[in-house]
């Protein structure tokens, strides 16, 4: 693009797209956004997609885009990383002064971004997230173990993880400096975005469903997310299992005492070998839940210290100089 000597230089917004075999949403996404572009004359933009090692013709969607639009960039991965890793690819390549999150499937409504440049550039606000009200269209068991979650991660974690909040968002240049400089492999972004702080406004709205092509998550896949996310920010499942080990230690030794007395007073009948049978059963299922946690946060140590890449990149055209 010409940039005028005399005007001075436009502010660049970068929109930064997961897309994990999104053929079909992907040509819908850009003729939505390039929509949405028209009321932002303020801002240069960029479109940088970050395709998740997709097996379908994503890619070929992607080159042809970057072919009919200079501003389009992508970062292809080797293979599928998961979109956390699609995210941090997206933040790090992104050129622009402000970055924006959304999906490829038009989940996140590229109409809400003029409010959201807004809010940043004029109300002070460092970043804008969104999170949905309702949850309209998504099965019930799936809305309740979401709302259960929430519930939990909030209580015992430090990082502010609000209901309903979605990846979309939009950030000046501070807060994805903050998002980058944690490198941690095991990567929880609904985490990562609360954890980091900053000034932070929340958009609501309703759930809408996909544009085209279908969800990548299953509810075992989500229920495991859930899990990581737990472990990855909070310790307090470690705790439980303390204070569990030593109410069970409390226990078993009044036990001990009561059936010494007891054997002491009344002499020792031979009897109890079923509820024996089911203390033991008890103690050692707690004793493997506990083993169980511990052993949760060696994995995630483990894989943490073997400081993998978080993504390996295949083929990538990006905003070299900063101005094309
Ligand atoms: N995605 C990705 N890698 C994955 C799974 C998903 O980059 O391994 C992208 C996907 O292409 C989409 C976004 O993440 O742009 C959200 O995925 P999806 O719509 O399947 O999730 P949902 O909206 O159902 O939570
Ligand atoms: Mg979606």
């Amino acid at each position: 693009m010409n940039a005028g000597k005399e005007k001075k230089k436009k502010e660049k917004l970068s929109l930064v797209v997961p897309a994990y075999n999104e053929e079909e949403a992907l040509p819908i996404f850009y003729r939505e956004a390039r929509k949405v572009e028209e009321q932002l004359p303020q801002v240069e933009m960029e479109y940088l997609f970050v395709d998740d090692g997709s097996v379908d013709g994503t890619m070929d969607v992607i080159r042809r885009l970057h072919e009919e639009d200079s501003r389009v960039h992508y970062v292809s991965f080797s293979r599928n990383f998961g979109k956390e890793a699609a995210i941090y690819a997206g933040l790090e390549n992104a050129a622009g002064d402000y970055v924006a999150i959304l999906d490829a499937d038009l989940q996140d409504p590229p109409a809400l971004l003029p409010e959201m440049l807004r809010i940043v550039t004029e109300e002070g606000y460092d970043c804008v997230g969104s999170r949905r009200v309702s949850r309209k269209g998504e099965p019930p068991i799936r809305s309740w173990f979401a709302r259960m979650f929430y519930r939990i991660m909030n209580r015992i974690s430090s990082a502010d993880v609000v209901d309903g909040a979605r990846d979309f968002q939009l950030m000046n240049r501070k807060v994805v400096s903050a998002i980058l400089s944690m490198k941690e492999y095991n990567r929880f972004s609904k985490g990562i975005f609360g954890w980091v702080g900053f000034k932070k406004k929340w958009l609501e709205y309703e759930n809408i469903e996909r544009a085209a092509g279908e969800t990548k998550w299953s509810f075992w896949k989500l229920l495991l997310y859930a899990l990581d996310g737990i472990v990855a920010f909070s310790t307090m499942p470690l705790v439980i299992a303390s204070v569990m080990g030593i109410l069970f230690c409390v226990l078993a030794f009044a036990a001990i005492i009561f059936i010494i007395i007891r054997t002491l007073v009344f002499g020792d009948p031979t009897s109890g070998w079923p509820s024996m049978v089911c203390i033991i059963m008890l103690v050692s299922g707690v004793q493997l839940l506990c083993i169980g946690i511990l052993g949760q946060y060696m994995a995630k140590t483990y894989l943490e210290t073997k400081r993998r890449p978080l993504y390996l990149v295949e083929e990538a055209r990006l905003d070299e100089d900063g101005e094309d």
